[in-house]
């Protein structure tokens, strides 16, 4: 049986690998396939950096304008 994790494979999984999701058995192999990998890794870190700032982002709790958020409303009312 064949150990290795193809590419796809690492995509699929990139999710639950960086939320500690995964059996400590595929994590091993993930961890092989990106030292092995470099195009993964990159892949893997630029993912990381996209998650932290979308987390920074809830984070901050960025809220709708006021003004907005009633132009939206009256413009939802239009449509009903
Ligand atoms: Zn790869």
């Amino acid at each position: 049986m064949r150990n290795d994790l193809k590419c796809k494979d690492c995509f699929d999984l990139l999710m639950d690998y960086l939320e500690d999701n995964l059996d400590s058995e595929t994590q091993k192999k993930l961890d092989q396939h990106f030292a092995a990998c470099p195009p993964c890794l990159n892949f893997l870190e630029s993912y990381r950096d996209c998650s932290k700032m979308a987390q920074q982002l809830r984070d901050q709790q960025v809220e709708i304008p006021k003004e907005l958020e009633n132009r939206l409303k009256t413009f939802l009312r239009e449509q009903m």
